[in-house]
């Protein structure tokens, strides 16, 4: 790769760097999203493996399962101060483990903006105090809207985060599916497919304020469905790329584009969104199973020892302190989900591929 990172976290052109070096090696970097320490670092431990930076990603509901359920989120309370304490610890983890990391925010919808906000007003101070952002990218997920509304919008957060050096992700079209409360199970299947059309408004738009990322919806669902119930169609993405090189008169892939719902996704599809300038791969609930399957198996095994505090099948007295210490199964979960990732990193074509 001809490129070279710095250990911790990735902002403003040096992302968008990385993007451009992922579209031309035709690779693609998971972004997990995290909901407690456990889950950073097992993350971190996945990058350092797989020797390539990763994508740790808060949503509101994950922010505020971070900063602990006692604390309110009635106001995004919560999610505001789980989301930067998540991402103060990922600053100082990223550094400690020797790998570069995007830090980005999941989902938000309009009634979530003020979330949105006060994670940037964060970032601001931030900027002023170490000149960079706490986030690297936040999502706005606006699909609810009209085009011109959720664009207009877009515009003036991109307005806003661009001074520093912050990228925004936008939403054109729906993930089907269901997550983290959001649920589009039920929602029209023409509206599951972007228009490349929508595309290049979104690109003639924002092209001009700073860095964006397109999650355009290709089908791709959130949650694992059983095979049949959900149809792919990542051409979408070739269509939209060569639509607005064509009319723009780009380079060829001038967007780069997020796949969410990458979970439970067929091998080829994957490659075939990946070559057509996928550079960001969302995984949640493939993630979420491999850290709860090795929980289970021990809760199972251990069953006998996990009934009492003392008195297990070797004796009457026993004392099960570290059986039931829960360190012993969350370090099993943290483990598996390491795993996972790096297998991701391989499917995304991204294992081994970088220097830093
Ligand atoms: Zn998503």
């Amino acid at each position: 790769m001809p490129i070279k990172l710095a250990p911790g976290v990735i902002t403003g052109n040096a992302l968008k760097d990385l993007n451009a070096v992922c579209k031309e090696y035709s690779c693609a970097l998971p972004a997990v999203n995290v909901i407690s320490s456990e889950g950073i670092g097992a993350a971190l431990a996945a990058a350092s493996e797989a020797k390539a930076p990763i994508i740790i990603q808060f949503s509101n509901g994950g922010g505020s399962f971070y900063a602990g359920k006692g604390l309110s989120n009635d106001k995004h309370q919560g999610a505001i101060a789980g989301s930067i304490a998540g991402a103060l610890s990922v600053h100082h983890l990223a550094k400690a483990y020797g790998v570069p990391v995007i830090l980005h925010t999941d989902h938000a919808a309009r009634k979530l903006l003020p979330w949105i906000d006060g994670l940037i007003s964060y970032s601001e101070l931030h900027y002023k105090q170490h000149g960079m952002p706490l986030f690297s990218s936040h999502m706005l997920d606006l699909s609810e809207d009209s085009l011109d509304d959720n664009l207009n919008t877009c515009a003036e957060y991109l307005e806003r985060m661009n001074k520093l050096g912050m990228t925004l992700e936008i939403e054109l079209g729906i993930t089907g599916g269901e997550e983290d409360g959001v649920d589009n199970s039920g929602v029209d299947h023409a509206d599951l497919y972007t228009k490349a059309v929508d595309v290049l408004q979104a690109y003639d738009k924002l092209n001009s304020i700073g860095n964006f990322t397109v999650a355009a919806s290709f089908g791709n669902t959130h949650g694992v469905y059983s095979p049949g119930n959900v149809t792919l169609k990542p051409e979408i993405l070739k269509e939209s790329q060569e639509l607005v090189a064509k009319e723009r008169g780009t380079k060829v892939k001038p967007l780069d584009l997020v796949f969410h719902g990458g979970s439970g996704s067929e091998q080829a599809k994957i490659t075939e969104a990946v070559s057509y300038g996928v550079v960001k791969f969302n995984i949640d609930t493939d993630t979420q199973w491999a850290f709860t399957e090795p929980v289970r198996q021990y809760i199972d095994e251990k069953r006998d020892y996990l009934m009492r505090q003392i008195g297990n099948p070797e004796g009457a007295e026993k004392p099960n302190k570290k059986h039931i210490d829960p360190r012993t199964y969350l370090a099993n979960g943290a483990k598996n989900m390491t795993a996972r990732l790096v297998q991701s990193f391989r499917d995304l074509n991204a294992y081994g591929k970088f220097e830093f």
